[in-house]
């Protein structure tokens, strides 16, 4: 399987979100490579226009994704948003672990790890979001820092559950910096996860591993062409619908080219 997400973080006014989703949907219709079996595409709103959002796709083949949730189910957790509230607005998936909330909310990898297993309770599928930051990177740590991140989120969950899992690893210093790996450096982390997810788990090995930051309509190909690569999370092209699609497109055309790369 392969996945393209937009993750609109905190942009835009509802009128904003639901006019996005009307143009991605449309602007989908109108991309012949596109198979949505082959290629799911889902968007991740903002929480409270996440139902708008969701009614302006009904009856489309684009996911509702939401960005964040609580460990918990329910209780006194003011501000905050639970896995079960989720799906009761019909969220398909949910992004656990983005590098935003592990720096600025300090999320570690045991909260993670409960926040994807309170996804995965509620009937949700998650995202496990991991990558390295540019210090880990220049002293070599990268792939230890994102073997660790995986094993955390992954080691000893009951085996049924990969098939609902879905990896991205985002380098931080790729993250809204315009800077991207280079197709070697994604495809030699994707060959570190697969050998990570292989070592957990013979279930764990079909887990789609997806590439996020700084992803755009003119790097999409080339990354989703890359071995292992199983599609894109984007944040800042997926604010604008045309880009958003043309990068669907990429992966839609190296999908059709490759089915079985990733
Ligand atoms: C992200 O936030 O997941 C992301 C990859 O952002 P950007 O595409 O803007 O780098």
């Amino acid at each position: 399987m392969r996945l393209v997400i937009g993750n609109w973080k905190m942009h835009g006014t509802r009128a904003d979100a639901v006019a996005l989703a009307a143009q991605v949907a449309a602007g989908l219709e109108a991309v012949p490579a596109w198979d949505p079996d082959e290629v799911r595409v889902g968007v991740a709103p903002p929480f409270p226009f996440l139902e708008a959002v969701g009614a302006a796709l009904a009856g489309t083949r684009v996911e509702l994704v939401a960005q964040d949730c609580h460990q918990e189910p329910q209780g006194a957790f003011t501000g905050w948003v639970s896995a079960p509230m989720l799906a009761s607005v019909h969220v398909r998936r949910v992004l656990v672990g983005h590098s935003e909330r592990r720096q600025h909310a300090r999320e570690d990898d045991a909260l993670v790890r409960a926040k994807l297993e309170a996804v995965l309770e509620a009937g949700l599928d998650p995202v496990v979001c991991v990558g390295e930051l540019l210090a880990e990177r220049d002293a070599g740590r990268h792939e230890a820092v994102v073997e660790r991140q995986v094993r955390a989120a992954l080691e000893g969950l009951d085996p049924a559950a990969f098939a609902r899992v879905v990896v991205a690893y985002e380098p931080v210093w790729a993250i809204g910096t315009g800077r991207t790996a280079t197709p070697e450096q994604a495809g030699a982390m994707h060959r570190s996860i697969e050998a990570v997810l292989a070592a957990i788990a013979p279930e764990a090995a079909r887990i789609p591993v997806l590439y996020g930051g700084s992803v755009k309509p003119s790097n999409a190909a080339e990354l989703a062409r890359t071995p292992g690569v199983a599609g894109a999370l984007v944040g800042g092209a997926s604010l604008e619908a045309a880009s958003f699609v043309e990068i669907v497109r990429g992966v839609a055309e190296a999908s059709a080219a490759d089915p079985r790369s990733a």
